[in-house]
């Protein structure tokens, strides 16, 4: 069972699979906010994950600086609780967007992207449900473990 004494107000990001939350907090946003006040527990035991274990990402106060949007596509498993007052208000599994705008760098080192400073970054989802730069088409790849 979720564990969510700890946070009164916040968000909980579960079922993040073992090993890649600390990948994650840099796209979160979490690693540039030195005020958040995070809680990050890794290798928790996992009834539903296929490996047993899986990260968990607490976000206690205000989370609507948080980069949600990324989860989506980085991970369909994880789940987003809501904690108002002790209570997990709302759960739910990030829906992907079919944008991506400034979330993400283009990989590709020749693309416009990487050498116009000016130039937005820029996603969109292509028909296989992958995300593909606008410019150079580019895969979105998540970062390695
Ligand atoms: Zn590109």
């Amino acid at each position: 069972m979720l564990n969510i004494d700890e946070i009164q107000n916040g968000i909980v990001i579960d079922h993040i699979k073992a090993g890649t939350a600390v990948g994650l907090m840099e796209l979160l946003g979490i690693t540039q906010n030195t005020s958040a006040s995070v809680a990050l527990i890794q290798n928790a035991r996992s009834a539903k994950s296929p490996t047993g274990r899986k990260d968990i990402i607490k976000v206690e106060g205000d989370a609507s600086w948080l980069n949600l949007d990324v989860l989506a596509y980085l991970d369909p498993n994880i789940t987003v609780t809501t904690i108002r007052d002790g209570q997990a208000v709302q759960k739910e599994k990030p829906r992907p967007p079919r944008r991506l705008v400034n979330i993400v760098r283009c990989r590709n080192p020749r693309c416009i992207s990487s050498i116009e400073e000016e130039c937005d970054q820029i996603f969109e989802m292509s028909s296989n449900g992958k995300y593909r730069c606008i410019y150079c088409e580019q895969e979105l790849s998540v970062k390695p473990e």
